[in-house]
């Protein structure tokens, strides 16, 4: 390349000395030097000309090996020609990913979507027009909340927080249930997957509704048995002493299996029954009061202490019922679980992110690995312990789910010989002040 340069630069000095010789010998070097200068101009105006043809004839097709040059104008159609040919070849390359892409996805039963940093509608597979509806092209660069208008939708999309997934059913066909997963990259743009769940989905269903009638089935002839049993045990003196220590095993068995029952109802019926709509503002101390004075008469004979610490003016936009039984288990559990004269605390307060309901206790604490799967259904750090206390398993599943009808969460921490907290962790959104409270329902 220099060397082209290099040899260009020295034939041009030779031309000028031979045209300033040539002139010198005949009396007109200016004139010469003119002459020669502008031959050379027009030399390379031509090849300038050449070369803009080319290109204006290369710009929509595939390029042509370029027009014959010589030195540095060779040089340079050579050197455009082979950016050109890298060029294309890139491209070529790209739009075969980009098809392959197209290809694979257009083959997925799941739906795939491409949206602008605008919210519009960029790409879609046919699996979106078929599940969502979308038609192509006069859906492109749609908003995708003008196409799907669930205010569920709407809500999850604006929200903006898409670490767990929405089910909803298909806007063009309702007996579709579907699950919709979004992802932010690039620029603020979103990719969205969308699953068909409906099979999933009448499976759990047909799960949920089994576990609700089984419950429901099993209530009454479990509450005749105990009935039966309480008279029975009722009525001592009549019985044969032999009979004494079974008839009360029968009955201590016969009131877990109505526990057993009481909190699989209330599970089924916290997983199908939709959050309801009609919440009341409910004044939070008298709420742990109230816990606290139930968990006191259940641990009576502990002695232990149980402490309060919540401000009056504190108060939740929730399901009274709900939020009753999520705290009291966690307060019943410690009181449970921890030695008689233990140390058993709730208090309350709140932060810029929301609301902390803190249940502490000095118990005997639980292992680091046991603390990921407390809140599964049946699941006990030690059985016998849990039985003996006539503990169901279902306690921490029934507060998980409390929790997450109230847009909350439980968190855990433990330490062996410590003791344990159980934190419930409520968004802003829930949390009023008494002025708020009041304003909005008198009675709550
Ligand atoms: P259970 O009805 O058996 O108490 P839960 O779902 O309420 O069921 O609790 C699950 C398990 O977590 C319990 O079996 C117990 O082992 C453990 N656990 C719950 N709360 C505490 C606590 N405060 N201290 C120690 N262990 C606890």
């Amino acid at each position: 390349m220099i060397s082209d340069w290099q040899s260009a630069l020295k034939r041009l000095t030779l031309i000028f000395l031979a045209l300033l010789l040539a002139g010198w010998l005949i009396g007109a070097p200016a004139l010469v030097v003119l002459v020669g200068t502008i031959v050379y101009l027009i030399y390379h105006l031509r090849q300038l000309r050449r070369l803009y043809n080319w290109l204006r004839d290369n710009q929509n097709s595939e390029p042509s090996p370029p027009p014959e040059g010589h030195g540095i104008w060779g040089f340079v159609f050579d050197g455009i020609y082979l950016l050109q040919r890298r060029e294309r070849d890139a491209l070529t390359h790209l739009r075969s990913i980009i098809d392959k892409a197209q290809e694979s996805t257009g083959a997925l039963e799941m739906a795939v979507v491409m949206i602008s940093n605008k919210n519009g509608l960029e790409w879609w597979n046919p699996a979106a027009s078929r599940l969502l509806g979308f038609q192509s092209p006069k859906d492109r660069n749609q908003p995708v909340t003008n196409l799907i208008r669930e205010p569920q939708f709407i809500d999850y999309y604006g929200k903006g927080h898409f670490s767990s997934p929405l089910k909803l059913s298909s806007p063009v066909n309702p007996a579709l249930m579907l699950e919709f997963q979004i992802t932010s990259f690039g620029d603020g743009e979103r990719l969205m997957l969308v699953r068909d769940i409906s099979q999933l989905y009448r499976l759990e269903m047909m799960r949920k509704d089994f576990v609700g009638n089984v419950s429901h089935e099993l209530r009454t002839p479990i509450t005749v048995i105990t009935g039966y049993l309480e008279t029975m045990l009722d009525d001592r003196q009549n019985i044969a002493p032999r009979w004494s220590r079974p008839l009360e095993q029968m009955y201590q068995q016969s009131q877990r299996m109505e526990n057993i029952i009481r909190d699989l109802l209330t599970l089924s019926q916290l997983e199908t029954r939709s959050a309801s709509k009609q919440l009341s503002a409910v004044q939070l101390q008298s709420l742990l009061r109230e816990i606290k004075q139930d968990a006191e008469q259940v641990s009576q004979d502990k002695k232990q202490v149980f402490q309060l610490d919540c401000d009056p003016d504190i108060y939740i936009r929730g399901n009274i019922n709900e939020l009753y039984s999520a705290i009291s288990n966690l307060t019943i559990n410690a009181a449970k679980y921890t030695q008689a004269g233990g140390n058993i605390s709730l208090n309350a307060y709140t932060t810029r992110d929301g609301l902390t309901i803190k249940v502490t206790d000095n118990g005997p604490g639980i292992e680091a690995h046991h603390i990921p799967r407390l809140t599964e259904r049946f699941y006990r750090v030690d059985e016998s312990r849990s039985t003996d206390t006539g503990g169901t398993g279902l306690g921490l599943a029934i507060v998980k789910h409390v929790l997450a009808r109230h847009g909350g969460r439980l968190d855990i921490a433990s330490k062996i010989g410590d003791g344990s907290q159980f934190s419930c962790l409520l968004p802003a959104d829930r949390v009023l002040t008494a002025e708020q409270a009041n304003s909005r329902s008198p009675a709550g």
